[in-house]
């Protein structure tokens, strides 16, 4: 049980964002481009559990957890000791210059934790697009073939090869093009927006995988297949039971890599370790980030010996990969994760919420569907008395959920979506108290 530092109550004491962070952030717009967006301009001084203050004193409820990273709290002090401990012995020495214990804790952690008892290496880096391109890298090297396969709704990061592999145009490749060759995408299995039962869902999407591969690709082309087990931007879409199991199935038959992007889903937020663990599934690697740092810059692709080995002294790597502050900071997170189960907690934040984001379906007539696994739950906004999608109306909800104090973020391909992913350490009466706000955000709709 975690003790609070700061007081789990969400409290306003100007309207959202207060004076203050309106002119810290006309001093920002002066000095920083447009093109980072901003969710809320309100400018944090201090973050524990599932609260942020700001600097106007208002204690916001964080459902957003900064984009699923923060599951320890943003502020847990093992991690805080153990980030001021390693930066005042040293905060960098380049893991391929001089080594350091930390890294290689790192590595042994991870291989122990993700699916599969074979034998595995971990490479790290900092940031989740780094381990989806390495991944990428590891996966052609070792079957000496060049073609990647995504998904419909991917989202696997911002260079130029995960954004080549991410689907959605605006705002993530408007403009950014040419893109990297040697990409296809197939149709996801998305049951709310498919004619059809279920089984016929996922039929449908495995039967279309094998055929890209057979017509578009040339089935000894294949380098990888990546896939987010529950697909994160594009809309917290969580494919039906045999999906996943499906998609492994062909990478083998094709001799292909089975990559699981798992840098949203992954280390407990899902309600298990990692969410490829739900059907059992066992990737060939496996990408993680996000949480995995406890808040500090780390990532890591994890995988079979083998297929690691194919990547020669060298060939992989950076200056920063592995930092020794983020390991420190990793290996205090993955104890707070796994001592205090963390993945427990996720799956008693869906028990606690997901119902009442269902009785919003049966409430409101513009939430079509609720849905997500763990701590990782999602409301998709349509047009009354139709499935089409209503981006406006989870805009407008997500608006007022912010000028009351609780901090949600947007996502989908069409934008329509409100996803909630509050740190796994959230109080359960916070958690209730934010979920009235989006309730009575969606009921002012009408
Ligand atoms: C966030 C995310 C990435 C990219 O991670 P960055 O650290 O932002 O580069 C890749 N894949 C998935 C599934 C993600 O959610």
């Amino acid at each position: 049980m975690t003790t609070h530092r700061i007081e789990q109550r969400r409290a306003l004491r100007t309207a959202v964002p207060g004076p203050r962070s309106v002119e810290l952030h006309a001093r920002r717009r002066a000095a920083v481009p447009d093109g980072f967006g901003v969710t809320l301009p309100v400018f944090v001084t201090d973050a524990d559990g599932g609260i942020l203050v700001d600097v106007d004193g208002n204690h916001l409820v964080d459902l957003a957890a900064g984009i699923a990273v923060t599951s320890v709290g943003a502020s847990h002090p093992a991690v805080a000791k153990a980030v001021a401990d390693q930066a005042a012995a040293f905060t960098h020495t380049c893991f391929m210059v001089t080594e350091y214990e930390g890294f290689v804790a790192v590595a042994e952690r991870l291989n122990a934790l993700t699916p599969g008892d074979h034998e595995k290496r971990t490479a790290l880096f900092s940031t989740g697009a780094e381990a989806v391109e390495n991944a990428v890298k590891i996966a052609r090297r070792y079957t000496k073939r060049e073609a990647v396969v995504v998904i419909d709704h991917a989202y696997h990061g911002r260079t130029l090869l995960t954004m080549s592999m991410t689907a959605k145009n605006a705002p993530y490749k408007d403009g950014f093009g040419p893109f990297a060759p040697e990409v296809y995408r197939v149709p996801a299995a998305y049951p709310f927006r498919y004619r059809g039962k279920p089984e016929e869902c996922v039929e449908d999407a495995l039967a279309k995988l094998e055929e890209v591969i057979a017509t578009q690709i040339g089935p000894d082309r294949v380098a990888a297949i990546v896939v987010e087990p529950i697909l994160g931007e594009g809309g917290f879409i969580v494919p039906p039971p045999g999906y996943l199991p499906g998609v492994a199935e062909i990478a083998r038959k094709y001799g292909a890599v089975f990559v699981a992007d798992e840098v949203q889903t992954g280390l407990g937020r899902t309600g298990d370790l990692f969410a490829c663990n739900d059907e059992g599934v066992v990737p060939d690697l496996i990408t993680t980030a996000k949480a995995l740092g406890g808040g500090m810059p780390l990532s890591a692709v994890t995988g079979r010996a083998e297929i690691m080995a194919a990547a020669g002294p060298g060939s992989i790597g950076g200056t920063y990969a592995g930092n020794p502050v983020a390991c420190a900071a990793a290996l205090a997170a993955l104890d707070v994760i796994v001592g205090d189960d963390l993945p427990g907690k996720a799956r008693g934040i869906e028990a606690r919420a997901l119902p009442r984001l269902r009785q919003l379906v049966e409430t409101s007539g513009v939430v079509g569907e609720a849905r997500g696994r763990g701590a990782m739950l999602a409301i998709e906004f349509v047009q009354r008395g139709s499935n089409a999608p209503n981006a406006d109306a989870a805009k407008r909800v997500a608006a007022y959920c912010h000028a009351n104090g609780v901090l949600v973020l947007t996502c989908g391909t069409f934008g329509n979506v409100i996803r909630l992913l509050p740190p796994l350490v959230i109080d359960l009466d916070l958690l209730d108290d934010a979920l009235d706000v989006l309730a009575e955000g969606v009921a002012q709709l009408s």
